[in-house]
């Protein structure tokens, strides 16, 4: 079977830019206005001819209700059927308290994450990347999801997860 990848986060952290920059084509839907993402989206993905599927989710809240909780539940079903999940952190905001209780969930399902520092858009970024070491998951992969700044790194370490 093709290997799944789950990319779950906060809402507006760069997921389905991510995607998007993951397939090399536009398909995800990406909005400024947070929530886009309602359900999961599957793509067909490769990386130096392995092939994989990624998974777009709609953004992941604790505590939420109605709509926005039907949507967690769907990243959390992705999380459930995928073999590593890429938990996406926006390095610009830093961790907040809901990506602390993300981190709770995510280690509740034992699945592999891979840390993804987001909208790291150059070097003087770095540092704010370095800070999420903070969430326990290990290493931050900073990525600029928008301009595909490490990008090839991280779909390295992907592969290396399966
Ligand atoms: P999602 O809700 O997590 O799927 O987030 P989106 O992919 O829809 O992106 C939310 C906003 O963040 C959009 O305005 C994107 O253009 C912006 N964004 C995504 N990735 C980056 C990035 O690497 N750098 C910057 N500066 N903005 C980004
Ligand atoms: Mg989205």
């Amino acid at each position: 079977a093709v290997p799944v990848v789950a990319v779950v986060g906060r809402p507006n952290v760069g997921k389905s830019t991510l995607v998007n920059r993951i397939i090399g084509r536009r398909q995800a839907v990406v909005e400024d206005v947070p929530g886009v993402t309602r359900d999961r989206v599957a793509y067909d993905a490769n990386w130096i001819g392995r092939e994989f599927t990624v998974v777009d989710t709609g953004g992941w809240e604790p505590d939420a209700k109605d709509r926005a909780a039907a949507i967690a539940r769907q990243a959390e079903a992705a999380i459930a059927t995928a073999d590593v999940v890429l938990f996406v952190v926006d390095a610009m905001i830093g961790a907040t308290d809901d990506d602390e209780k993300a981190v709770k969930m995510l280690r509740r399902s034992k699945k592999p994450v891979l840390l993804v520092a987001n909208k790291v858009d150059n070097q003087a970024r770095e540092l704010e990347a370095h800070a999420l070491w903070s969430l326990g998951l290990g290493q931050p992969y900073p990525i600029s999801a928008l301009h595909g700044r490490g990008s090839g790194e991280l779909l390295d370490a992907v592969l290396a997860a399966f």
